[in-house]
């Protein structure tokens, strides 16, 4: 449990680590959401590694399992990533099923990681533009 002086310390850290894009208050949410099983030894030393590493791209990903995680101390309890739930052999945030189906085009982006809906994705405005134009 962090008090909230120590999750304010985690978050002007990381700030300061990350200026150009992770916000002392977009870590405060994140920490305000994750932080309970984790003491603030842990959480700083797993934030400080996620935040020095580029290709952990937002504060959001300190509670997802990764080389992050791998303290000197390990600790008693790592996060859990959650699965994809078309794909549950991958974690959602990085579902090589779903890159494929992106790039076969049977995929919208905004589902990587996430449930398809039954119904096919409407087609664009000009689809039929679109599939004439090699013919
Ligand atoms: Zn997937």
């Amino acid at each position: 449990m962090l008090t909230e002086r120590q999750a304010q310390l985690i978050a002007a850290t990381l700030e300061e680590l990350r200026p150009k894009d992770w916000r002392a208050q977009q870590t405060l949410d994140v920490l305000s959401v994750h932080h309970q099983p984790y003491d603030f030894k842990t959480l700083l030393q797993v934030a400080i590694n996620a935040a020095l590493n580029p290709s952990i791209k937002s504060p959001s990903s300190i509670f997802l399992d990764g080389k992050h995680w791998n303290l000197p101390e390990p600790p008693k309890q790592r996060p859990v990533n959650p699965k994809c739930p078309d794909h549950d052999w991958y974690d959602a945030h990085a579902c090589h099923a779903c890159d494929a189906d992106i790039r076969e085009g049977n995929r919208p982006e905004q589902f990587r990681g996430h449930k398809m809906p039954k119904t096919p994705a409407p087609r664009p405005a000009n689809w039929n533009e679109l599939t004439q134009a090699g013919t």
